[in-house]
């Protein structure tokens, strides 16, 4: 299990909070906030209802990562990002997880703790493959992010539907060009 290194669930989970709140028709309400921290092995019972609104400010802030066309913006923004955040880096092996860095103070909060693993796993990410991994989803009409942790990391849609999608418009348009 990849706990620590950016294929850890800290990306996937940036992309869900990216997308639920700037992408058009999805929800950020605490319920799907909650789903998103669940589904990405974040402690999803220490949330609260209110907390809501941090990580809302948090998926706003990040999206300008995920629209960067120059490594230079990405790596502004989660800079930004990580300085306005406390960070205390410690080791922890709980819940069996076997040892894994922990990056916010061992007092911090859910918010806090999400916002510091994220932006170190996004960072991570940037260090091995620059803006090679991530960005806006290539179909026409969607407006939400991705990010690729996998070993080809050939993806550029947010979804097999938007793939699917434009593929099969590509082929229309093929065979409207060559009858
Ligand atoms: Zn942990
Ligand atoms: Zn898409």
């Amino acid at each position: 299990m990849h706990i620590t290194g950016y294929r850890s669930h800290g990306v996937a989970a940036a992309v869900a909070l990216v997308n639920a709140v700037t992408g058009s028709g999805d929800d950020d309400g605490p319920d799907a906030l909650r789903e998103i921290l669940r589904a990405n092995n974040f402690f999803w019972q220490d949330f609260q209802d209110h907390d809501a609104e941090a990580f809302q400010i948090l998926g706003r802030a990040l999206r300008p990562f995920f629209e960067a066309t120059e490594l230079a913006q990405a790596v502004e923004v989660l800079n930004d990002l990580m300085l306005e955040t406390p960070m205390h880096p410690h080791l922890s092996g709980h819940d069996n997880l076997g040892l894994h860095l922990h990056y916010a103070p061992p007092s911090a909060k859910l918010p806090l703790r999400f916002r510091a693993t994220t932006l170190m796993n996004l960072s991570a990410m940037v260090c091995e493959h620059g803006l090679g991994r991530s960005g806006v989803c290539a179909a026409e009409g969607c407006d939400r992010v991705y990010a690729d942790t996998s070993r080809a990391g050939r993806r550029r849609f947010c979804s097999e539907a938007c793939a699917n999608r434009t593929n099969v418009a590509a082929f229309r348009a093929r065979r409207r060009n060559n009858p």
